[in-house]
């Protein structure tokens, strides 16, 4: 990447991290998403039991590999948990689990995330349950505000999220949001999370990088 931008993306990286604290969200910064991994991993516990939400990011940047890979990590895979009843299990086992891993479709300048979930496997662990929520982004995802947060979620992010999961949605075939309300619909849920109520819960690392959608 050229100077310039990597200066831009820390210098705009460490003017969200302030917005962030006054929302009682930790922020960091990593230059590349070998670093993030890298902090995500000293984060971490030992013992601890580690869950995560669907994030192209958290793939892309390893860090799914690594925490499977780390021995006294207690995996909570969504994978295993097949049946119904295993299904019902997991639910409980991930709004319990000590460390949630996910990204955010957007974040703002002013530090609030913005994120769409279809069924809430997601976001509903984001909102509450796991001890800590640790958010891997990269700066591809800021956004002015709100508003632009949003479309960039429905018109950026959700496209290529639905042709990825293979939903039947108006985006995936024109290319961008037509407000639906189909079946595969995933955005389903609309979340702003302006504030974190609880103080060392939800922290979100910048990365220098385009990362995920
Ligand atoms: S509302 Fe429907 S069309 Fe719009 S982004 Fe979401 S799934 Fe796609």
């Amino acid at each position: 990447m050229e100077l310039p931008k990597k200066i831009f993306y820390k210098t705009q990286a460490e003017e969200i991290i302030k917005k962030l604290a006054m929302r009682n969200m930790n922020g960091y910064y990593c230059e590349s998403a070998d670093e993030a991994k890298k902090l995500v991993m000293d984060m971490i516990a030992e013992g601890a039991s580690v869950a995560w939400g669907g994030s192209e990011t958290i793939k892309e940047t390893g860090i799914i590999d690594a925490v499977k890979a780390k021995d006294s990590i207690k995996v909570i895979a969504r994978e295993e948990y097949v049946t119904d009843e295993q299904k019902r299990t997991l639910k409980g086992l991930i709004a319990t689990c000590d460390y949630f891993l996910m990204s955010s479709n957007a974040i703002t300048l002013d530090g609030e995330l913005v994120n769409i979930d279809g069924a809430g496997s997601r976001l509903s662990y984001l909102i509450y349950g796991p001890e800590k929520v640790i958010i891997v982004a990269g700066m591809n995802k800021i956004a002015a505000d709100v508003k632009e947060a949003l479309s960039r979620v429905r018109n950026i992010a959700s496209p290529p999220n639905a042709i990825r999961l293979g939903c039947n949605t108006p985006c995936a075939k024109t290319g961008k949001c037509m407000d639906c309300l189909s079946e595969d619909c995933i955005c389903c849920q609309v979340v702003v999370t302006r504030k974190s109520r609880l103080s060392d819960r939800i922290h979100v690392i910048l990365v220098g990088e385009e990362l995920g959608y």
